[in-house]
């Protein structure tokens, strides 16, 4: 089912890997947790497993988004170093990510040091990177089929929460599940591009914003998917 792993493809992605780290750098990625990260995860067999493969396979390692099935991609290296440089995570904290997608920002909160929670409405999604995760040595995070906008207030609260497509609004619920001192990151806008608002959370209501500039998500869309 998934993409045979060999010693050959190993030695020419780690290549790859190696000069997107370089860009990321020049891109301005500082954290060197994140990069390993980057420079560790095997970002080429995370994509759609379909005819497209070799044109994708040729891009894995480029700063694109990419798809990966039931209409969504995966989001560029640099959104994904980006955030998750922003979060700022110690190892052990628990962190709650919206939209699992293939699970390669997983991976990297996982390579980060984070418990990772995360949450998938496209159940085709879901069940194939369920399975895909564990395939790649990466079997540690908690990821529930549901509709993010509802966080999971059974695990509550987060040290930190991670939106992965643009979103309307914060989500309510999702500032609840926020542990005091925990960060927030959700890329806000119905348009072509959202803003990237950090929220620390300082008390039961109270929260410091930032606006960290301009990215491009695919809708944080609301209630799980139905069709796939
Ligand atoms: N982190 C992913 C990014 C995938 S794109 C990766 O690294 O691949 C964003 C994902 O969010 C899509 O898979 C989309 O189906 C999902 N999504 C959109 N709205 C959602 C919601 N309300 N709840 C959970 N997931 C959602």
């Amino acid at each position: 089912m998934f993409y045979q792993v060999s010693k050959e493809d190993e030695y020419l992605f780690k290549g790859k890997r190696k000069r997107l780290v370089e860009v990321l750098k020049l891109k301005g990625i500082k954290s060197q947790t994140v990069l390993s990260a980057i420079e560790k995860i095997p970002r080429h067999l995370f994509f759609d497993n379909t005819t497209a493969r070799p044109a994708l396979l040729d891009h894995a390692y480029s700063d694109k988004a990419l798809p990966i099935g039931a209409g969504q991609t995966i989001s560029h290296p640099y959104t994904v170093a980006f955030q998750t440089e922003q979060l700022d995570i110690k190892a052990g904290e628990k962190v709650l990510e919206i939209g699992t997608g293939c699970g390669y920002q997983t991976a990297v909160l996982i390579e980060v040091g984070a418990k990772v929670y995360s949450i998938e409405r496209q159940k085709t999604l879901h069940d194939k990177t369920k399975l895909f995760l564990p395939y790649i040595g990466y079997s540690s995070a908690k990821l529930v089929y549901g509709d993010g906008y509802k966080g999971l207030p059974q695990f509550a609260p987060f040290d930190k929460i991670i939106v992965t497509a643009g979103a309307p609004y914060i989500p309510n619920d999702l500032l609840l599940q926020l542990n005091i001192g925990g960060i927030m990151l959700i890329p806000i806008g119905e348009g072509d591009t959202q803003e990237m608002i950090w929220l620390h959370k300082i008390s039961h209501n109270s929260f410091n914003k930032k606006v960290l500039g301009n990215f491009k998500f695919v809708p944080l869309l609301q209630n799980k998917a139905t069709g796939y």
